[in-house]
């Protein structure tokens, strides 16, 4: 019988239920059902990302198709989804699998600390009243999303306490948020940026969107007709199938041709923005980016409607730099002004890795900007633990279905071979060291040192290529580069353990 004051023992804690954190217990409870697990939660509700944005517009800018879970189609007529039916999806996913009754909420992890000895994590939560809880688990897998929920970006702008409207931040939208027709400023140029401006536009009196610099905007037909065609044709999941793969092959072709022929891509979507808007508009000043296709994530807008709204004149685009903001709207640098009753500040996300958990290996605190990352979902000398972050490139989906099916995969191997350690451990001396992604974004480049660096080859080399990664995940062995072992054995606590835990702790082994 277990005694009060021991803590609760789970097979698998997953942290975080969002599309992620749903989808890996939905493949954990198909692949090996007897697991005992658990989903700890911070917030109050689940879905993530789709449950926390709600501002206006609020949508998929990557295709459903992709964005869906590998085993449970995506069967509306619009590719381009918004938020409240991507989150429908997340939730019937949770319902219809029992995974709801698995989720804690009002759970945040704050802290992990592996034990060798006994071949275990103990973590703790904290919930909103102060609590905190601790459990143990044999296996942690971080489900946590990139970014820091409790804030969003905001750059320090002169002035902007003395603006007299109203600011507000996309990521934490208020539900009584009045602009019907006021004069909207949305600052940003980026996905969030696009998709506000139409949806506002609708509304508000006029919604000026201010850049700094341009983005790549391409436009996409919100329905896929050939996947509404095929369901009919050939019933629900083989037509999903079908159009997946058609999407990844796009997706791969448009990103391959960017990287290999940037010159022709530009000139590719120069034309389509050319052709969305009026003869004569100004698109060298305001979608001609100083960056090459990709190396920001380019702005998909479906059916064309940033361009549509541009073209009646309900949204503009002023491409600029904020002097200062004043009581009554903004200084720009060029002399002109914007009168603004709302400014929208789309100036993006804080990155944050492992949902800002601290973890502690055998006593010593881990520096993660020191780990390698391992085929993209766990990190060299940090034993039995996964992470699910999806591509920058393609939908997220694709890689935390892939990281999903490799985990089973790895503690069934664990299970077959009677192990109850598994880390992932650099043996090759010549490793080279890159950063993790290679975007330019500014949101990338305010956060790339804190985070884990990837290697310059096979398996801690970072692909954002579902393809390659497929075979690797899905095909490939599981026991590459991996120790397994055993608590109690000596290999556990062998000299290499002990090098890649100093170099995790940041010292020079
Ligand atoms: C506005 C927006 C639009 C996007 N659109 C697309 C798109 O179209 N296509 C695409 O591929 N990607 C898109 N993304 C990326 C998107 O985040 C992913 O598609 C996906 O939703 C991520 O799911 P996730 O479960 O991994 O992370 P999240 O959705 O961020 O969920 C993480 C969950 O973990 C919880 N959590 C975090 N830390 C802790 C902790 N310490 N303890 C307990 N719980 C914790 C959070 O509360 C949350 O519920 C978009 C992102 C944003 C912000």
């Amino acid at each position: 019988m277990r005694l009060a004051s021991t803590p609760e023992h789970l097979d698998v804690l997953i942290v975080g239920a969002g599309l992620s954190g749903i989808g890996a217990a939905h493949h954990l409870q198909r692949q090996r059902p007897r697991e005992r697990y658990a989903i700890l939660e911070a917030r109050a509700t689940l879905g993530g990302t789709w449950d926390l944005f709600r501002y206006p517009g609020i949508r998929s800018d990557s295709d459903m198709h992709t964005l869906g879970y590998r085993f449970r189609p995506w069967v509306e007529q619009k590719a381009i989804a918004d938020g409240d039916s991507i989150l429908r999806y997340v939730r019937e996913t949770a319902r219809e699998a029992g995974i709801d009754e698995k989720i804690r909420f009002d759970r945040r992890v704050v802290a992990a600390s592996w034990s060798s000895a006994e071949a275990l994590w103990t973590v703790t939560a904290g919930s909103g009243d102060g609590e905190h809880e601790t459990l143990t688990c044999g296996f942690l897998w971080m489900c946590s999303g990139y970014y820091r929920y409790d804030q969003g970006y905001t750059p320090e702008f002169p002035g902007i306490d003395g603006f007299g409207g109203e600011v507000i931040h996309p990521q934490h939208w208020p539900e009584d948020a009045g602009y019907a027709g006021k004069r909207v400023v949305v600052i940003g140029s980026g996905a969030t940026a696009v998709t506000l401006v139409p949806a506002l536009a609708a509304d508000a009196a006029k919604v000026t969107m201010l850049q700094r610099s341009p983005s790549y905007v391409v436009s996409v037909p919100g329905e896929d007709a050939i996947a509404n065609r095929l369901r009919r044709a050939i019933g629900e999941r083989r037509a999903y199938s079908v159009v997946r793969w058609k999407n990844v092959a796009l997706q791969s072709l448009f990103y391959r041709l960017s990287r290999r022929r940037p010159r022709l891509m530009r000139n590719v979507i120069r034309r389509g923005v050319v052709r969305a808007l009026p003869p004569g508009y100004d698109v060298d000043t305001h979608f001609e980016p100083r960056y090459n296709p990709w190396d920001q994530r380019v702005c998909l807008v479906p059916d064309a409607d940033l361009f549509t709204a541009l073209g009646e004149g309900s949204a503009e685009i002023v491409t600029d730099r904020i002097k200062s903001f004043d009581q009554g709207g903004i200084e720009l640098e060029s002399g002109r002004r914007l009168d603004a009753d709302v400014v929208v500040t789309a100036t993006g996300l804080n990155l944050q890795f492992l949902g800002g958990a601290s973890l502690t290996i055998d006593g010593e605190e881990t520096d993660l900007s020191h780990a390698y990352t391992y085929k993209g979902m766990m990190l060299s000398g940090v034993p039995n633990c996964a992470f699910t972050l999806g591509y920058t490139n393609a939908s997220w989906t694709l890689k935390a279905d892939l990281v999903a099916e490799y985990t089973c995969r790895l503690l069934d191997h664990m299970e077959a071979g009677g192990y109850d350690v598994c880390a992932p451990e650099v043996s090759d001396p010549a490793l080279g060291e890159e950063p993790l992604l290679d975007f330019t974004s500014g949101y990338v480049l305010r956060s790339i040192a804190e985070l884990p660096k990837q290697g310059s080859k096979e398996p801690w080399k970072l692909r954002q290529n579902y393809p390659v990664d497929l075979r690797s995940l899905r095909h490939g062995p599981v026991d590459d580069q991996m120790r397994f072992g055993r608590a109690a054995d000596q290999a556990i606590n062998s000299s290499e353990t002990a090098q890649s835990r100093s170099a995790l702790a940041g010292s020079s082994a």
